[in-house]
């Protein structure tokens, strides 16, 4: 999908899962699609403004953190302990270069602290108290441990730790959140952020803050941001794995994904993705039954989806 009269696409992603009508109220599936529009709103008014793909991707991934509805910021998922621990990462295609913090606690905007560790940093990932001490010293915004945490979430932890699961978010109804984007200069990027999985392993880190696992951008071939069994993404070199079939096998953009998501389901883990090529065509392929997420139309109009 690409937009016939611009020279730039964005398309964003809350997260792929089980996802099917039944388990939502009319009101819920508004809200849901009314944030995704807000967040896309912000991406394509910066993209239109001559604005680059990076800004657009980070701006756009800020309104899905700070909505409760997806498991990113604020509406995180729980940890074993009961922490919230968040990860995520920017991906810029021009400096084939990645900034990410993983499990922070703190920060109000991870997609942030990731880019401001991408720009001010000699590092590709900062990790824990560390990482939101940087982005503090930064002034970037804090929050105390009761603006991330809600009770809906709580209760998925105490389900998850009755069965002794790890549990993906969306075998829920929310989910990571992600974008990707070409601007006017042709400049690819993509930004993706997590509350990861409830239930898990406190300090373990999820495929979204990692270059080539859950994301990846590099211009003149793709920007891919990712959803779903990161373990799975990580052990498997997702996002670098569906590049390097287009870079190096001239695989085109449809199949290296579906080859990945197939390989993704043969591993026991589910999920989908959203990527954008050098010629600002969009996909959004997911094995699951739904994904959140939203995209420009032909007419460059905006347009949301969730089921399948
Ligand atoms: N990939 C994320 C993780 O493993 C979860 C998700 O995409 O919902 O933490």
């Amino acid at each position: 999908m690409k937009p016939k009269n611009k020279n730039y696409n964005i398309v964003l992603h809350g997260g792929a899962g089980a996802l099917a009508p039944h388990l939502y109220t009319p009101q819920e599936i508004k809200e849901y699609k009314e944030t995704l529009e807000e967040a896309m709103k912000v991406g394509t008014s910066l993209l239109e403004k001559g604005g680059s793909s990076l800004q657009a991707v980070i701006e756009s991934v800020v309104v899905l953190e700070n909505s409760p509805l997806f498991n990113a910021g604020r509406g995180s998922v729980f940890s074993s302990d009961e922490t919230i621990e968040m990860d995520a990462s920017v991906s810029c295609g021009e400096r084939v270069q990645t900034g990410g913090v993983t499990n922070v606690t703190r920060l109000k905007n991870p997609v942030l602290g990731a880019y401001h560790v991408f720009e001010n940093s000699n590092h590709a990932l900062l990790s824990g108290m560390a990482a939101d001490f940087f982005c503090k010293k930064a002034g970037l915004e804090h929050q105390n441990e009761s603006y991330f945490k809600t009770e809906k979430r709580l209760a998925q932890l105490y389900q998850a730790k009755e069965k002794n699961i790890v549990q993906l978010d969306h075998s829920d109804k929310m989910g990571t959140v992600g974008a990707v984007a070409i601007d006017g200069k042709g400049n690819l990027a993509s930004a993706t952020s997590t509350g990861g999985m409830t239930n898990r392993y406190p300090g373990r880190v999820s495929d979204t803050s990692i270059q080539g696992a859950g994301t990846y951008a590099e211009n003149g071939l793709i920007a891919i941001s990712g959803t779903g069994t990161g373990d799975v993404f990580i052990q498997n070199v997702f996002a670098y794995d569906m590049a390097a079939m287009m870079k190096y096998a001239d695989i085109p953009m449809p199949e290296a994904a579906q080859r990945v998501l197939e390989k993704l389901r043969d591993k026991n883990g589910s999920g989908g993705l959203v990527a954008i090529d050098k010629f600002g065509y969009a996909i959004f392929p997911f094995n699951t039954r739904g994904m959140f997420r939203a995209w420009l139309d032909e007419d460059g109009v905006i347009q949301t989806g969730i089921f399948e």
